[in-house]
């Protein structure tokens, strides 16, 4: 069996089954009737020939079945896997030694189950996840109302601010993993354009210190004169500046700086953002990029954090073709660097109008 296993193709194994099975037959005749191979020979003795045929034919088939069974046995095993999946079970694995056609289908299915098991896994973290982040703003402002329908607590603005605080984050949270799970099924086409990164840190430094009025830390930016524009989506680049500097104030105590630079290279431009916080541990480094992901979770939730921000922030460079990664000296602070593709000069042409148009006209004239 595992012979016939190593053979390369189906047809083979078929063509050495009928091989197999023709040679036991014509063996089995010759030893059980005892009639030989001169039978082809004799004249009247044609109803051994028709029996031999008979038995011969039978033993064949018997054989045959036998020996293809093996053959098969991993497709029944599929069929039977797909059925268990079908209930969700996605640990059904496939076990052959075969080499053809039915053992690459059979190592494909078995990465396909293993895949499924992995999205299987993921989705119902999120699942857990998405609930539990959900449940905390909402279990918050059910003890808020259900305490000023006791008469435990009064309407007053401190209470209702604090329950509208809770909701603002609730309706956070909602934006934020709509806009995650749109940009991770490319749902939302970039509108890319050449941007020119200094004025956009500028526009984001202010509408942090909007945001967090004196956070007393110090907001710096010093980005080259000559720092070329890059190809990409306006709204979207500016989101990932603002996640990573309103992290890098958020985590960066009193009296700390942050501060964003950028350079280009092989047509990219990389951009940093560094701050003198905290720090995030080597072991947690590769991971703050997940969903719901987070160093210290009380403190990241105390701050309003929802721990989707770095998520989107990958996801939209990713679409940009670029990369997004985190260094950092725990005690000393973390630079987050993204890089973007720098606009090509035909791109910054087009966008300016004239010229590409120009340059028609006159190869047309
Ligand atoms: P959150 O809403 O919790 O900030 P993010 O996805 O933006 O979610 O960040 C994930 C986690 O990464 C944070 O909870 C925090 O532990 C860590 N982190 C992000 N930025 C910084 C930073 N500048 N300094 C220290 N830790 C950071």
């Amino acid at each position: 069996m595992t012979l016939l296993q190593r053979l390369p193709t189906i047809r083979s194994k078929l063509g050495s089954v009928i091989v197999f099975a023709v040679g036991m037959t014509l063996l089995l005749v010759y030893l059980i009737l005892g009639v030989g191979f001169e039978v082809f020979a004799i004249g009247d003795h044609w109803w051994e020939l028709v029996l031999a045929g008979v038995l011969g034919a039978g033993i064949a088939l018997v054989i045959a079945r036998w020996v293809a069974r093996g053959m098969t046995q991993p497709l029944r095993d599929m069929a039977r896997a797909a059925r268990r999946m079908e209930t969700g079970d996605y640990s059904q694995r496939i076990e052959t030694d075969s080499r053809d056609e039915v053992g690459k289908l059979a190592d494909a299915f078995n990465r396909m189950s293993t895949e499924l098991e992995g999205l299987e896994l993921l989705r119902r973290e999120l699942v857990a996840n998405v609930s539990h982040e959900l449940k905390t703003p909402i279990s918050a402002l059910r003890a808020h109302l259900e305490n000023l329908l006791d008469g435990v607590e009064q309407p007053d603005p401190e209470t209702l601010q604090i329950m509208l605080v809770q909701s603002e984050r609730l309706g956070r949270l909602v934006d934020q993993l709509l806009d995650l799970s749109r940009l991770e099924s490319g749902d939302v086409p970039l509108e890319r354009e050449p941007v020119a990164l200094a004025p956009l840190v500028s526009q984001v430094f202010s509408e942090i210190q909007v945001a967090r009025p004196d956070p007393g830390i110090t907001l710096e930016d010093d980005l080259p004169g000559d720092l070329p524009a890059v190809f990409a989506d306006r709204e979207r680049v500016h989101q990932v500046l603002f996640n990573l500097l309103d992290n890098a104030v958020r985590f960066t105590p009193l009296g700390g700086r942050v501060t964003v630079t950028a350079s280009s290279h092989n047509g990219s431009v990389d951009v940093v953002v560094a701050d003198t916080g905290p720090g995030i541990p080597a072991e947690h480094l590769p991971r703050v990029f997940e969903r719901f992901y987070r160093v210290d979770e009380s403190r990241s939730r105390d701050d309003g954090g929802t721990g989707i921000g770095l998520a989107i922030a990958r996801s939209v460079v990713e679409a940009h073709g670029g990369r997004i990664w985190a260094d950092s000296e725990p005690g000393r602070g973390s630079a987050f660097t993204f890089e973007l593709p720098v606009a090509s000069p035909t791109q910054e042409l087009q966008r300016s109008g004239g010229p590409p148009a120009t340059t028609e006209t006159r190869r047309n004239g």
